[in-house]
């Protein structure tokens, strides 16, 4: 498997000058930028000396405010202050209005494009736009800290992001006017920061519990290297549904049953994370919410968030059963994100991986701290020192259609990127110029259970019998997890590509949905290709024997011969509705057995022709 290589050739720096370039966490709750700074990599701090930047972003009818004064306003502002914005990244208008029941916005309702925007007093917003401005004052921030302008960001996203969605964040850069030196997965960073290359070979253990979203990744570390062999996850966990936990629980006990408007619904979040932080470093807390009074005690939060911190826990074993690892394999196992501060969850962990996971660096800065690590190498700034190598892998299978309605896959999910890998194909029908590329994402047997990423056309292939052209199609996923497909008929040269940018996402929950599907239905997959399969042969024969009769019969057969054959292809015909695929195979055979004999005399007299009017001697030179 190639290695990615990240010294990028050509960018040496310039003798004495060192190139500016950072790291930047951008966190669906929190942001981070960090970069090397008189030989320590840590994150940069505003002027109120504060390195978090809540990612929370509050549209003014005349300007805008990021960060912590918007968090604070989102109370009493909710539909101009926008906050979690990651979570609707690279997504379309219709995965954004199921998640936006749960989110006080106003998504626009026409479907003219398949980009979802928010309305604010400052007109509508995107996703995009809005990641855009969080983005532009950590770049602001930087430049003014580090005293130049920055040759580029390495940003970190994390590992369950599709392409969609690392293509919106590379937009929302490019809007904010950094220069991406990469996208890079936010366990790929942890593990950087931990300086884990430089310690002995073994298994890692990334578990990454933020504010709305939860990533295990598991990576195994060889010579420096890192390469990721599983990732998993669930991006509708974090420390916000330990906060609807407590939140629950305060209006359970202060008796408030009405519904409470998106204002009210804030405040009470507030006080619920404000006690649910307090209590990492405490054994209970009192809480204040309207008019009641009260105390949360660590054992009741404990058992208030047990479902949660069980869900996650099921979430490592599939990805340590997912990379082929056993637990006890586990050598490290690194905390991020500032939801692992809870105790509980710490303690979870340990038990389940029978070891004490690191908790040294901060674990809200070590992604952006790694992420510098990594920002300075790519910049150049490091030549001669060790060369880091770093390996992802893709979240889900990719393939295309082929005959029957079948996906067939090309890369399969987990596979490290980057990675080329190509296929061979060839035409069905006889003169056949033309061929539809449709490229798919999943894990299912059929087309129709997989996504479609996108479609494109191979054209001008010279016409050939069936099964004469030789198409390679090529399936490209570079380091940053973008696809691009091409297709060549091997003996023209002719060729189409195409780099697939789907419009939308994927939402986490149909990855989650898709695989689980393929999971319970592989049974039922196998059954449904191999009657695809049968049918698409049988299908094949049926034409071939019609050609056939239609260019011989009247010539090589006998009226009773034709009959019988005519007898079984209807027998085949009318099983091709059945689903019956052994009936269906069984005919087919006696079809093909039935018609041998015809074929061999076709095989003879076309011979024959061939070789009438020419001598012996010709024909043995
Ligand atoms: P993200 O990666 O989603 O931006 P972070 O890693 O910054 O998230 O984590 C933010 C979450 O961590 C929030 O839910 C916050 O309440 C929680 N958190 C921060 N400090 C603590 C703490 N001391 N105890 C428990 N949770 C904490
Ligand atoms: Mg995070």
């Amino acid at each position: 498997m190639a290695l990615l290589q990240i010294a990028e050739p050509g960018q040496s720096p310039q003798p004495h000058q060192r190139r500016l370039a950072v790291g930047i966490d951008l966190g669906t709750t929190n942001s981070l930028v960090a970069a090397l700074r008189s030989g320590v990599t840590a994150p940069l701090a505003d002027d109120e000396g504060q390195v978090i930047l809540p990612s929370a972003v509050r549209y003014h009818a005349d300007r805008v405010e990021v960060g912590r004064a918007a968090r604070q306003a989102a109370a009493v502002d909710p539909l101009n202050t926008i906050i979690s914005v990651k979570r609707l990244m690279g997504r379309g208008l219709g995965d954004v209005k199921q998640l936006g029941e749960q989110l006080p916005y106003r998504f626009n309702s026409e479907g003219e494009s398949q980009m979802p925007y928010i309305e604010t007093v400052q007109g509508p917003k995107s996703p995009v736009e809005i990641s855009a401005e969080i983005l532009a004052t950590l770049r602001q921030r930087a430049e003014a800290t580090l005293g130049g302008e920055l040759v580029g960001a390495v940003i970190t996203v994390p590992a369950y992001f599709d392409d969609a969605q690392r293509q919106a964040t590379k937009d929302a850069a490019r809007l904010a006017g950094l220069n991406v030196l990469r996208l890079l997965n936010e366990p790929t960073a942890a593990a950087v920061a931990y300086g884990l290359d430089r310690q002995a070979e073994g298994v890692v253990a990334i578990y990454d519990l933020g504010g709305g979203t939860f990533d295990i990744s598991i990576l195994r570390l060889s010579k420096g290297v890192f390469e990721v062999l599983a990732t998993g996850g669930d991006t509708a966990l974090g420390g916000d549904d330990l906060d609807h936990a407590v939140a629950g629980w305060v209006l359970a006990q202060a008796g408030v049953s009405e519904n409470l408007d998106p204002g009210a619904q804030r405040a009470l979040l507030k006080v619920a994370c404000d006690a649910k932080e307090r209590l990492s470093d405490a054994d209970a807390v009192e809480i204040a919410y309207a008019d009641w009074r009260g105390t949360l005690s660590r054992e009741t939060f404990d058992a208030l968030i047990e479902p949660m911190i069980a869900r996650s826990l099921k979430s490592c074993r599939r990805a340590v059963r997912d990379s082929g690892v056993e637990l006890e394999e586990v050598t490290a196992v690194v905390m991020v994100g500032g939801s692992t501060r809870v105790p509980s969850v710490r303690s979870a962990v340990a038990r389940l991986f029978g070891r004490e996971p690191l908790t040294d660096i901060d674990p809200d800065e070590v992604v952006a701290i790694g992420a510098a690590i990594q920002a300075e190498t790519l910049a150049g700034n490091n030549r001669g020192g060790e060369e880091l190598l770093l390996l992802d892998v893709i979240p889900l299978s990719l393939g295309l259609e082929t005959m029957g309605g079948l996906m067939e896959k090309i890369i399969p999910r987990n596979t490290t990127i980057p990675v080329a890998r190509a296929q061979d194909f060839t035409t069905y029908k006889d003169g056949q110029s033309a061929m539809m590329i449709h490229v798919l994402q999943g894990e299912r047997e059929l087309i129709a259970d997989c996504r479609s990423l996108a479609r494109f056309e191979l054209r001008g292939i010279p016409p050939m019998v069936a099964g004469a052209a030789k198409i390679r199609v090529t399936f490209q996923v570079d380091a940053d997890g973008l696809l691009s497909v091409s297709a060549r008929e091997l003996g023209s040269g002719v060729e189409a590509s195409i780099q697939v940018k789907p419009s939308y996402g994927l939402t986490d929950g149909e990855i989650a949905r898709m695989l689980e599907d393929s999971f319970r239905k592989a049974d039922d997959d196998r059954h449904a290709r191999a009657l695809r399969e049968q049918l698409v042969d049988a299908q094949r024969l049926l034409e071939a024997v019609e050609a056939a009769l239609a260019a011989d019969g009247e010539r090589l057969l006998s009226g009773e011969e034709r009959e019988a054959i005519e007898l079984q292809m209807g027998e085949l015909r009318g099983l091709l509705d059945s689903q019956d695929v052994t009936a269906i195979e069984r005919q087919s055979k006696r079809l093909s057995q039935i018609t041998d004999a015809f074929a061999a005399r076709r095989l003879d007299s076309t011979v024959k022709a061939a070789l009438a009017g020419r001598r012996l001697n010709d024909i043995e030179d």
